[in-house]
């Protein structure tokens, strides 16, 4: 099956149960956002901007909770910020657990391996020396890292543990260069790696976490599942990038970008997912066939934001993840009181226009998985999709030119820096020039700084700087 059993089941029994109770509106995944804090800047983020002021503030363990409990979706999804610099980050998701919701725990992947490193402390020793010697033999752990390791659990606090109902979430937005450059920082691709394959020895499930916008391409999306699914990732979430609010200002403020050059119209959105029924097809892609649909331009869908409520310190956030038009005290209250017939889009028509280029996941597939905009066969696509075969590794994978180099310096941040990816042969220059752009609006705009970096390799002037001047960020192994 493509995706667990159970996991369907329960989501399944959850929209199955509301439909018999004749309740319209009701959450199918919560986006809990403990913290905003975050140990990264990445370009096109817009909760570090948007609650810049209230960064240090934290939910407390139990609002947290409560909030689980209070709009009861199956799913949660703890994002942020970086909930692995949540002081009480395994206390939540076993309380989490404990209520019988499945957990997805969103991470840009930098403190993931110390928490992983954490949960082989607590192994009974044969079983702990076992895991050690495979995960030395392939770097995964330092030497020094093994020898704490082996004096056990530094306190009697939980750990995570593997389970059926917890996935790792790791963000990556594309290959090497591309992520490093969306994230501005080098090196976090790498880790992302390393901390994927440590996940996966230690039994646990992982899913990677894709943004796309303007600068990547359909081919380097493609070779990215190839990649991750070899790696023996689980599953994929995919969504469009597009110019809400927060991001956008923070674009023109802090980067002096134009936001256009950077997200997705509707248009291009269409561009770059032609090929996602194909892409589920070979890949565990999340989410609905419908939703598949509407990304590759086949049909439309209407805005469901309800279903997939965001939760942070603010309160409940409305009407969705990326917009904010005001906070609410309870999810019943949001329910009641936000005119969701504002938004979205309904027969062509942009009813706000900040909805105009949305067709992200969080408003849209949940309108697939409760058949708003039914269409006959409908549920027989979702049916097949979902209780379909998995999708096997791709055995294309270990040819991926994945480590296709640095980013330049702090990505977006950085102008005129020179890169440290390889020059010759690059897999990077592929994708900019035939990489299955299918449309010149996207290509990269003339002034990126992938163009500039590839203007000067072509006049001669860029510095190429060895693959080993990349850094490796918090926990890495400096590989
Ligand atoms: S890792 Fe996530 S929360 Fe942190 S800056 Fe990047 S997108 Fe934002
Ligand atoms: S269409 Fe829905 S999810 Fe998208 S911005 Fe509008 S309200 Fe939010």
């Amino acid at each position: 099956m493509r995706f667990p059993l159970a996991l369907m089941a329960k989501i399944a029994a959850h929209i199955i149960k509301h439909k018999l109770m004749g309740v319209e509106k009701f959450a199918l995944v919560l986006q809990l956002e403990p913290l905003h804090t975050c140990n990264l800047t990445c370009t096109g983020c817009g909760r570090i901007r948007e609650y810049s002021t209230s960064l240090k503030d934290i939910m407390s363990l139990a609002d947290c909770l409560e909030a689980a409990k209070e709009c009861d979706a199956p799913m949660v999804s703890v994002c942020g910020g970086e909930p692995l610099i949540y002081p009480k980050i395994e206390e939540l998701v076993e309380g989490l657990l404990q209520q019988g919701r499945i957990v997805y725990l969103c991470t840009n992947g930098l403190l993931m391996r110390r928490k992983l490193r954490d949960y082989v402390a607590t192994l009974p020793p044969a079983e702990k020396e076992a895991k050690l010697k495979e995960l030395l033999q392939e770097k995964l752990v330092t030497e020094k890292e093994a020898e704490t390791i082996r004096q056990g659990a530094p306190n009697g606090r939980p750990v995570f543990r593997p389970t059926k109902w917890f996935y790792w979430n790791v963000h990556v937005d594309g290959l090497e260069y591309t992520h490093d450059l969306i994230v501005e920082r080098e090196g976090v691709f790498r880790e992302c790696v390393e901390a994927i394959k440590m996940a996966k020895r230690l039994g646990f499930q992982v899913a990677t976490n894709t943004t796309v916008y303007r600068e990547t391409q359909p081919q380097e999306i493609e070779d990215m599942f190839k990649f991750f699914s070899w790696l023996g990732v689980d599953g994929h979430t995919i969504s469009p990038g597009y110019d809400y609010d927060a991001a956008k200002r923070d674009m023109i403020k802090r980067l002096g970008k134009n936001p256009a050059d950077f997200f997705l119209t509707r248009q291009m959105t269409r561009e770059k997912f032609a090929k996602i029924l194909d892409w589920g097809e070979r890949f565990t892609i999340f989410g609905t066939r419908v939703y598949q649909e509407f990304l590759a331009g086949k049909r439309e869908l209407s805005c469901a934001a309800w279903a997939i409520p965001t939760r942070n310190i603010a309160g409940w956030k409305a009407p969705c993840y990326l917009m904010t038009d005001g906070h609410y005290s309870s999810y019943k209250e949001m329910l009641e009181k936000v005119d969701w017939s504002r938004y979205g889009r309904e027969n062509g028509q942009t009813k706000d226009p900040r909805c105009e280029n949305c067709m992200v996941h969080c408003g849209f597939d949940p309108s697939g998985a409760l058949g708003i905009n039914y269409q006959k066969g409908d549920h027989w696509k979702n049916f097949k999709y979902n209780f379909g075969a998995k999708p096997k590794p791709s055995p294309e994978g270990p040819n991926v030119h994945a480590f296709n180099g640095c980013s330049i310096g702090q990505g977006h941040l950085s102008k005129n820096a020179s890169s440290s990816r390889p020059v010759a042969g690059s897999a990077k220059s592929v994708y900019q020039t035939h990489g299955g752009g299918n449309s010149e609006c996207c290509s990269s705009t003339p002034d990126s700084p992938r163009q500039e970096l590839l203007n000067q390799i072509k006049s001669g002037k860029a510095i190429a700087l060895k693959a080993e001047h990349c850094t490796t960020p918090t926990g890495g192994n400096g590989k």
